[in-house]
């Protein structure tokens, strides 16, 4: 029977699933790119008392102007470019999407790459176009060049480092890209501190170029937090969808602090990187797991026996949860991807790993 909202939702939404959150309790996270750790006991305190003055009686500021400064000098954003701030990236790409929404305009990104791009594009009403990556999850830059030409994107999203591949693209095939795009490129810099290498400085060469960041992979994933950086032309566009008040003041209060005390996550980034090397190493040294080269905190593998369902299950039951990237017949098949842990979760989740085989 037809029901009141299955007559009034839009068929885009009612043919979507919900965003999936396993919901389980006391097991080792490594499912979704979250730093293992906290601030230590010592800045812990600070920020607390940091957060003792705020007046959330009043709205925040609109646009968060003490994190502008600070924000700036850490990615060195360029003087010509503008900030705009999202609640999370996800709302970022949102509000991208909802101003350049329009029927027949197509969203055109590499794949598999970030969901949330085909999502959205999806929910706005517009076309997404997938460009299968090539060999290693390198960008195949005569597909993406015939599929530009093809689809005339209104928007192309390049995650580098891409999620769930692991890897950073050629500067010089994005680069291209950009040259080549109609209309705007986002460069999507999730994972930028794991990696090193940026096109912010780009921004002042490349006006239809925006770089989006997020404090999310890097220790701050429940403050929501995602930057996007790029030429007022653009976002002086974006800021009128952006809803008033996106940055809440415990978030805002939050970064500010988080801003001050850097080099403690520069350390966790660091000890991060250093573990990566080691957890890789490890996943080599078994012969029935295939792995990619990563630029992230994470790690794409493929199970070459065992189905990766089954993989992902009997880590589960051993308490720990990754993500189980499988879809039969494409670049997926059999792969899965772990986040990099504090050193203690990633040994037990290898002592498991390796009983699995
Ligand atoms: C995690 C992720 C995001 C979303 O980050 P939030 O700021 O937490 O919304 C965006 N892009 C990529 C590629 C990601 O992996």
């Amino acid at each position: 029977m037809q029901t009141r909202a299955s007559r009034w939702v839009r068929e885009a939404i009612q043919s979507q699933d919900s965003y999936h959150v396993p919901d389980v309790a006391d097991v080792i996270k490594l499912d979704a790119m979250e730093n293992p750790w906290s601030f230590p006991p010592e800045i812990d305190a600070a920020w607390r008392e940091s957060l003792a003055g705020i007046a959330l009686n009043r709205y925040p500021d609109p646009v968060a102007r003490d994190l502008h400064a600070p924000l700036r000098a850490l990615m060195q954003v360029p003087d010509s470019a503008s900030l705009l701030l999202g609640n999370g990236s996800d709302e970022i790409i949102q509000f991208i999407l909802l101003s350049l929404a329009a029927p027949g305009r197509t969203v055109l990104a590499p794949s598999p790459s970030f969901v949330m791009y085909d999502v959205l594009a999806k929910a706005c009403g517009m076309e997404y176009a997938a460009v299968p990556l090539g060999d290693d999850f390198s960008l195949d830059l005569p597909a993406m060049s015939r599929a530009i030409e093809e689809h005339e994107p209104a928007v192309i999203f390049l995650a580098s480092p891409n999620n769930p591949t692991g890897n950073l693209f050629e500067s010089a095939q994005v680069e291209e890209i950009i040259a080549i795009a109609p209309g705007l490129v986002v460069v999507d810099e999730a994972y930028q501190p794991f990696a090193g290498s940026s096109f912010m400085s780009r921004l002042d060469s490349c006006p239809n170029l925006v770089v989006m960041r997020t404090l999310s992979k890097v220790g701050l994933a429940g403050l929501r937090l995602g930057i996007l950086a790029g030429h007022g032309e653009w976002l002086d566009e974006f800021n009128k969808l952006r809803l008033p008040y996106n940055i809440n003041s415990l978030t805002q209060a939050t970064a500010a602090f988080a801003l001050q005390n850097w080099d403690v996550f520069q350390q966790q980034i660091d000890a991060i990187c250093e573990e990566r090397k080691r957890v890789l190493e490890a996943l080599k040294a078994m012969p029935w797991i295939t792995t990619w080269p990563s630029q992230t905190n994470f790690i794409l593998f493929r199970s070459e026996s065992q189905p990766a369902d089954t993989v992902h299950a009997r880590l589960l039951v051993d308490g720990i949860l990754i993500k189980n990237l499988h879809r039969p017949g494409t670049a997926l098949e059999n792969c899965l991807r772990v986040t990099i842990g504090s050193p203690d979760e990633n040994d037990t989740f290898l002592a498991s790993l390796s009983r699995s085989a």
